[in-house]
């Protein structure tokens, strides 16, 4: 890691995902780092600690422009930096055998993946081997449990030097919050939405089950027409189902209908979850843009870095080495971060 040559002061507020990489990635490279964070430091991270965070770069590009998938693999090599134990199982996609055809789809529209039948299934996830005959295998896919990998971020910039505050919500226009040789990062997530055009919710809800006699150890898809669902091990018998995609900011509980869709598709995948216990239902808001890619953008010497969407932690390190080269060195951002593109034109 390069160390700066003009050591900045870098103000981050909000530690989700995307703040905690910012302020990481600055205060690696020696400059002077302070976070803010409204929440207290077990809930640091609003949409982040519901995420699945899976790190599935070739999965996403199913809807996602290239630019995620080459910034994602670009991310996963920092993840793996960071969390040397970081899990690389890769991810299976599966479906019924009535909606195999959705099987088809999903391979031409990604790449990355194997096409495997029953030995190979059986070989890397056993328990799914009665249920499904054949998988796409994307073996070079990861994923970190959320809510250790934000304690980890926090750990090392600590170890690093910076300071961090928590319980410190930061009010006011942050653009005029910082002074002269000062740079403030805002990663405020959805709650910077009033201060940026374009930014919008949308909601996923999800669960948490604990569910021990159930033995899986990466990330599963399930392919349905109605009720798609992933299920994602975060650990000692503990799985995250998720999640919905409601075009909404409204911060409720998950409701009925979803459920029964997602809870029902989990035990799809594996019977064993019938008998899980239910110890999360939440609802998470992705803070997003026209075109679901985050953007940069500037305000005087207020840098917004936002609407990371259903890709906070696939893109957050890419991401945070980008703005960290671009104001040490100048180099250029790709234009899709950098204007917001309404569907009927372009504003800055
Ligand atoms: C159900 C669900 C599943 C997902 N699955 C994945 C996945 O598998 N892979 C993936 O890559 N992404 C996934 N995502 C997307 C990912 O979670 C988001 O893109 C990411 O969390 C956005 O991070 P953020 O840091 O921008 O916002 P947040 O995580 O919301 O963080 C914003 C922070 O700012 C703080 N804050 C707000 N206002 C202030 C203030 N005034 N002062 C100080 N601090 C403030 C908040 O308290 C919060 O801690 C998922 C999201 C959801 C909801």
């Amino acid at each position: 890691m390069r160390q700066a040559r003009h050591r900045l002061t870098v103000t981050v507020v909000g530690a989700g995902v995307i703040g905690l990489w910012q302020a990481y990635e600055f205060a690696r490279r020696g400059h002077r780092v302070l976070v803010c964070e409204a929440a207290p430091e077990k809930a640091t991270g609003a949409a982040s600690r519901l995420a699945g965070a899976m790190l599935a770069p070739y999965c996403e590009a199913e809807t996602a422009p290239a630019l995620v998938t080459e910034l994602g693999l670009r991310s996963l090599v920092h993840w793996r930096e960071l969390m040397p134990t970081l899990s690389t199982r890769g991810t299976l996609v599966v479906t019924c055998r009535r909606d195999e055809a959705e099987l088809f789809h999903f391979a031409r529209r990604t790449t990355g993946h194997l096409s495997i039948g029953l030995g190979d299934l059986s070989a890397l996830e056993s328990e799914l081997s009665q249920r499904f005959g054949r998988a796409l295998y994307y073996g070079d896919e990861g994923h970190v449990p959320p809510r250790l990998a934000l304690s980890l971020l926090i750990d090392r910039l600590r170890s690093l030097g910076a300071e961090l505050r928590f319980s410190q919500p930061v009010s006011g226009p942050l653009w005029l919050a910082a002074g002269a040789g000062e740079l403030v990062i805002d990663c405020r997530g959805m709650a910077a939405q009033c201060n940026l055009a374009g930014l919008r919710g949308v909601a996923g809800e999800m669960a948490v089950l604990h569910a021990p006699g159930v033995r899986l150890s990466r990330p599963i898809r399930l392919l349905h027409p109605r009720a798609p669902v992933y299920i994602v091990p975060w650990g000692d018998g503990t799985y995250m189902v998720g999640a919905t995609m409601l075009e909404s900011a409204a911060v409720g509980g998950m409701s009925l209908r979803s459920a029964l869709e997602l809870l029902g598709s989990a035990t799809v995948v594996h019977q064993g979850f019938a008998g899980a216990q239910v110890v999360e239902m939440s609802t998470g808001i992705r803070p997003a843009y026209d075109d679901n890619l985050p953007k940069v953008v500037w305000r005087g010497r207020c840098l917004s870095v936002n609407g990371a969407y259903r890709h906070g932690f696939l893109l957050a390190p890419a991401l945070a080495e980008m703005v960290a080269d671009h104001l040490e060195m100048g180099t250029v951002l790709p234009p899709e971060l950098t204007e917001y593109k309404r569907r009927t034109g372009t504003m800055a």
